[in-house]
């Protein structure tokens, strides 16, 4: 594979929980990107960016070496390499809000446990060496730590380990397999890394656009523009309520003297229960519209 030195390289999971947001992520900022969800690499056609789809766990390596300027992934997944053997040069430059997760240490339902100590002696299945036995240093506990790639559900009842440390997002695969989460080591959220190493000028300014866009993009996720109607005396108690708002806008309404209109961008979800403390606060003509691009 021949890298070309004018575009950004941007490391994605090829296929898994975290590939479909990833991709939309790109594509909500802009980047047109070619089809064929089984090549290993895609041209964006109009940012000079190409996506190399691989497995997550090969995107902290190749971020750090500097073959992607950019990368994906899950903050289990770099924290668990930041703590190994690999030199880790990146920088998180934006959590993204999806593919949130925890890396928790669970006992068999049956046993008894009474706190980190109930681990002294035990033995602990995970695809996270070096996290677990950070957790379990920091708090002076002595455990051994076997490390198993895969289907770490299984090691209780195979005799493996007492326990096992894997990643939660439900709770749901835990009790199927007789489980129950017992300690939190980590939680962890998909982030947008940058390498640590210098990528020359061209490409610097290349990964600033690309991140001003993602940051608009994010921005925009739970934002809202509210627009709606008060009276001069309903003015203070609405701008109260408006949820993440900031100095909202408010012009006189022509024709009816004492009454506004109230415009503002609102960080924060809009609920319906907002909407009534709203009108109950005297706001009338409430409308709530998507934000679809912003810049800051
Ligand atoms: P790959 O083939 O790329 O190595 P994988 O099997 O290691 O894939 P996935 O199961 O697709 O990985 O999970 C990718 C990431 O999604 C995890 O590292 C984690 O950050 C996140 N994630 C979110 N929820 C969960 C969950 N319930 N179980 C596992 N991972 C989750
Ligand atoms: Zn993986």
């Amino acid at each position: 594979m021949t890298v070309d030195q004018s575009r950004l390289h941007i490391a994605i999971q090829k296929s898994g929980r975290l590939s479909d947001y990833s991709r939309q992520l790109l594509r909500d900022a802009g980047l047109r990107i070619q089809n064929g969800k089984n090549d290993l690499t895609a041209r964006v056609e109009n940012f000079a960016a190409d996506l190399m789809f691989v497995r997550d766990d090969d995107i902290p390596t190749f971020v750090s070496d500097g073959v992607c300027e950019f990368g994906i992934v899950g903050e289990n997944v770099l924290a668990e390499y930041a703590l190994g053997e690999g030199e880790a040069r990146f920088e998180i430059v934006a959590r993204l809000g999806f593919g949130r997760c925890s890396l928790r240490i669970a006992a068999p339902e049956t046993s008894a446990y009474s706190g980190p100590d109930t681990l002294r002696g035990a033995r602990i299945a995970t695809s996270y060496p070096c996290l677990v036995r950070r957790f379990l240093e920091e708090r002076g506990i002595d455990a051994e730590v076997v490390k198993m790639r895969g289907a770490v559900e299984l090691a209780p009842r195979l005799g493996i380990a007492g326990f096992v440390c894997d990643i939660v997002s439900t709770g749901a695969t835990l009790e199927a397999n007789g489980l129950r989460a017992v300690e939190t080591v980590l939680d962890s959220e998909a982030v947008l890394v940058r390498t640590a190493r210098d990528i020359g000028e061209r490409k610097t300014g290349l990964g600033e656009s690309l991140l001003s866009r993602i940051d608009g993009v994010l921005a925009t996720r739970d934002s809202k523009y509210i627009m709606l109607n008060a009276t001069e005396e309903s003015l203070e108690k609405i701008s109260a309520i408006l949820p993440g708002a900031e100095a909202p806008t408010i012009v006189p309404l022509h024709g009816r003297p004492g009454h506004f209109a109230v415009h503002a961008v609102c960080q924060e979800s809009v609920f319906w229960e907002t909407l009534q403390k709203l009108k109950d606060a005297g706001a009338s003509a409430i409308l709530v519209v998507p934000i679809e691009k912003m810049m800051m």
